[in-house]
């Protein structure tokens, strides 16, 4: 979709922290974090809502996959997930470690890291 800003980071034509990707999902640092490693989760094909992605419980292991790197990174068991849909009109499920995590949540390079070497 044009001047959609999500699929413009699937196309690469915006960079991100990305931190997973295969051939249907992408998953990126959000850049206003609530927490160390604030992660997005998106299909790489355009759907206005979550609810629209017809491989749903593919996605859905992806955002398990990438939470419990998440868990691993910032030690902690405690993982939030949120769907509203309202910022951006493409799907997305976030994924945030609570705030009680250590950590800088505006250390995107070392945020990134910690969730690669864990997934
Ligand atoms: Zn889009």
């Amino acid at each position: 979709m044009l001047d959609c800003i999500f699929c413009k980071i699937v196309k690469k034509e915006i960079s991100a922290n990305i931190v997973y990707e295969d051939a249907d999902f992408v998953a990126f640092l959000d850049i206003h974090p609530q927490s160390p490693g604030h992660t997005l989760v998106i299909p790489k094909k355009h759907y206005r809502w979550v609810w629209d992605v017809p491989n749903a419980g593919v996605y859905f292991e992806v955002v398990k996959k990438v939470a419990e790197a998440q868990r691993k990174a910032f030690n902690t068991d405690w993982i939030l997930s949120k769907v509203v849909g309202e910022d951006v009109p493409h799907a997305h499920i976030w994924i945030f470690p609570n705030d009680k995590v250590k950590g800088d949540k505006m250390d995107f390079e070392g945020n990134k890291k910690k969730i690669i070497e864990n997934i």
